[in-house]
């Protein structure tokens, strides 16, 4: 079970390290639980000082671009987040899709630069409303994994873009019969997100094929954070 909180655009590096020593030990409570915090780039060095040197929470970006240096402004190179203590970066997630208008070609080329450089990845992929309602959830979905390479170090997250941060979630039965078809397409872990929290987590993550979240909202908040960790934990108990 993998649980990434996302921070998105919320704590600059006093909050980020304050928080992080705040939830350093969280592993040890959530046994079997590989937990992941993904700050911006301005906090990830304070994060990682947070958490300190013991703690088993691995801090990933939440982009990482597919060149090793160059002239790219606004961008971070693979090299630039190993050389802080990073582990891993998400790609492709539909914020970046929807407003920063990332393709599939640009998220296979962070994919595959990260994963080669040494980086996790966590690759987003998801339909949108209109999608799904006008019955286009398998086709969408195809497209998007059909980029991203086999790779031990690759986990797939599946978040339906209705679903984030509008409170709304996929119903456990929604969101497995999506994993299960992910999981035909791509042998790889796969992530639910879309508006998890304390109360939906458990019912989540019982099912077969979702083998733990991408959190956005909720990993903001300690408390709601340690108790998906928790549910994660208790679900493969
Ligand atoms: C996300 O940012 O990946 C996410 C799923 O956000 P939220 O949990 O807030 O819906």
């Amino acid at each position: 079970m993998l649980i990434a909180g996302n921070w998105k655009m919320f704590k600059g590096s006093h909050e980020a390290r304050q928080f992080a020593t705040a939830i350093r030990h969280l592993p040890e409570r959530a046994r079997g639980v590989d937990v992941v915090v993904c700050p911006a780039f301005t906090a990830l060095e304070a994060t990682l000082a947070g958490l300190g040197e013991q703690s088993a929470i691995r801090v990933f970006a939440q982009n990482v671009h597919w060149e090793l240096e160059g002239a790219f402004t606004g961008e971070v190179s693979a090299p630039m987040l190993l050389e802080l203590g990073v582990k891993g970066a998400i790609v492709g997630h539909s914020e970046r899709r929807q407003l920063f208008g990332e393709t599939d070609a640009t998220v296979r080329l962070r994919a595959e630069a990260a994963l080669e450089a040494g980086l996790a990845v966590i690759a987003c992929v998801g339909e949108t409303e209109a999608e799904r309602e006008a019955g286009e959830m398998q086709h969408v979905l195809e497209r998007q994994i059909a980029p991203f390479p086999q790779h031990e170090r690759l986990v797939v997250a599946y978040e339906p873009v209705w679903a984030i941060g509008t409170g709304r979630t996929a119903t456990p039965e929604m969101a497995q019969e999506a994993h299960a078809l992910i999981k035909s397409l791509h042998d790889a872990p796969v992530l639910y997100g879309g508006s998890v929290k304390p109360e939906n987590a458990a019912s989540l993550l019982a099912q077969p094929d979702i083998d733990g979240a991408l959190v956005g909202g909720a990993s903001l908040d300690g408390t709601a954070f340690e108790a998906i960790c928790l549910a994660a934990s208790q679900a493969r108990a």
